[in-house]
């Protein structure tokens, strides 16, 4: 194992440095400083990702031919902690990190032309339907039905907590094609248009307000047969391929390290680095560093050709519940300041109904400004792409063999 980097890899970190300073606007940063979800709004996440496809930087996993980049994993995460260090806005998710990949593994090459280059355009804008009222954690427990109807499928059911349908024009989708087997079979990968009849979209706020998640409605909707990816029957397959880029495709230590600097900064400027407070930071810091140290070795694992595999699990734990303790520290700094509630002042992921074209004045410093609503989004870090009690189930029996 080396985890050194090379005289060729701190070059290309320069490269990325100096894009950075030239193409990293002030207001996307402003942006992002004030960001108080994982998710930026489409029209910041579109902004930054234009900038970023006209490097071709936009996709780093994606093949060279579709828009990717041939880097090693080295230099994706030096990419990584570099963009933290620069505190660029996250993009969607959805599109580049999930659909992408579910396209490039299990796509035809037609539907490879067709949507990848849309994804990299931001001409489509990608939702999530994989959970329902009654399949989260148990997602093969999924109904919404989808009868073939010849050339097409008629789509009935409904999908819960979607995040961006709201503003996506595209959903990727698991639905039951066949009742008949076992709940993992029979389960179909589906791309659905959002703007067609039969498709409603209800909001779900968020604790802090926001508008970011929905509940959707399909009653007989129309999907022809040519948007299925993989097999019919065979979505759980390309579920399951796309679960571990959900889970592995990102390293936690690069944003937690920046985010525990803020606060460490904050406290010093602020007169309230004192021995107890410092000392809970440098605690909250030898964890991130252990995390890193493990993202670091799996990372040399993957450059020597390894999965993520389980290690994807161990990072999705420790990497939220360290994010949701920085989530508690800043809201200690920000003592009494965390109390009103003031979304105006803040980047919010998404609408916060009610507080749309409010001037009052800010109450507080900038830095406490989102340190609660941050606290409350970042509750849901342990639960969605599969909850931390989960990850610690598939840890339990595939390392430990329980
Ligand atoms: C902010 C947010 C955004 C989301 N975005 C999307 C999205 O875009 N698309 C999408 O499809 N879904 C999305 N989800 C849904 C998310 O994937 C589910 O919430 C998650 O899988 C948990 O399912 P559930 O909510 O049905 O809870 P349940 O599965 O009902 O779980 C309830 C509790 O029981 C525990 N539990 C369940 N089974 C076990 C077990 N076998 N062993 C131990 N403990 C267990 C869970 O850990 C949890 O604490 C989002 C969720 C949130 C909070």
């Amino acid at each position: 194992m080396n985890l050194s980097f090379t005289r060729e890899e701190e070059a290309f970190r320069e490269e990325v440095r100096d894009f950075l300073a030239r193409n990293l606007t002030e207001d996307l940063s402003a942006y992002a400083r004030r960001m108080t979800s994982v998710y930026a709004t489409k029209p910041i996440a579109l902004k930054w990702q234009q900038i970023l496809v006209k490097q071709g930087w936009a996709a780093p996993s994606w093949p060279v031919e579709y828009g990717g980049t041939s880097w090693t994993p080295a230099q994706r995460y030096i990419f990584d902690v570099e963009m933290a260090r620069a505190g660029a806005p996250p993009l969607s998710p959805m599109g580049i990190g999930m659909c992408g990949p579910a396209l490039i593994g299990h796509g035809s090459k037609a539907q490879k032309d067709h949507y990848l280059p849309r994804i990299l355009s931001g001409e489509d804008f990608w939702c999530q339907g994989y959970s329902e009222p009654h399949a989260g954690s148990d997602l093969a427990a999924l109904t919404m039905s989808a009868i073939d109807q010849g050339d097409h499928f008629l789509c009935n059911g409904s999908k819960i907590w979607t995040t961006h349908a709201h503003e996506a024009n595209k959903m990727f989708c698991l639905v039951r094609t066949d009742a008949s087997g076992k709940p993992q079979q029979g389960i179909t990968f589906l791309l659905i248009e959002m703007n067609q009849p039969g498709v409603r979209v209800d909001p779900i706020l968020m604790l802090s307000g926001e508008h970011i998640q929905n509940a959707v409605f399909f009653t007989d909707v129309r999907v022809p047969k040519e948007n299925v990816i993989g097999r019919i029957n065979d979505g759980w397959t390309v579920a399951k391929y796309l679960l571990e880029f959900e889970r592995g495709g990102s390293s936690y230590g690069p944003r937690l390290l920046a985010r525990l600097r803020a606060i460490r900064i904050t406290a010093a400027e602020e007169g309230a680095l004192d021995a107890a407070f410092a000392a809970k930071l440098s605690r909250a810091e030898a964890e991130i560093l252990a995390l890193e140290a493990a993202e670091l070795q799996q990372m040399s694992e993957l450059a020597r050709g390894g999965t993520p595999g389980l290690k994807a699990s161990m990072m999705k734990i420790r990497g939220t519940e360290l994010s949701q303790h920085l989530t508690e520290l800043a809201l200690e700094l920000a003592g009494v300041y965390a109390a009103p509630f003031q979304p105006h002042h803040t980047s919010p992921g998404g609408p916060v109904p009610g507080f749309e074209g409010l001037n009052t004045a800010q109450a507080g410093p900038d830095s406490a400004v989102t340190s609660t609503a941050k606290y409350l989004n970042d509750r849901a870090g342990s639960i969605y792409a599969g909850s931390n009690e989960i990850q610690r189930g598939i840890l339990a029996k595939g390392q430990l063999g329980l």
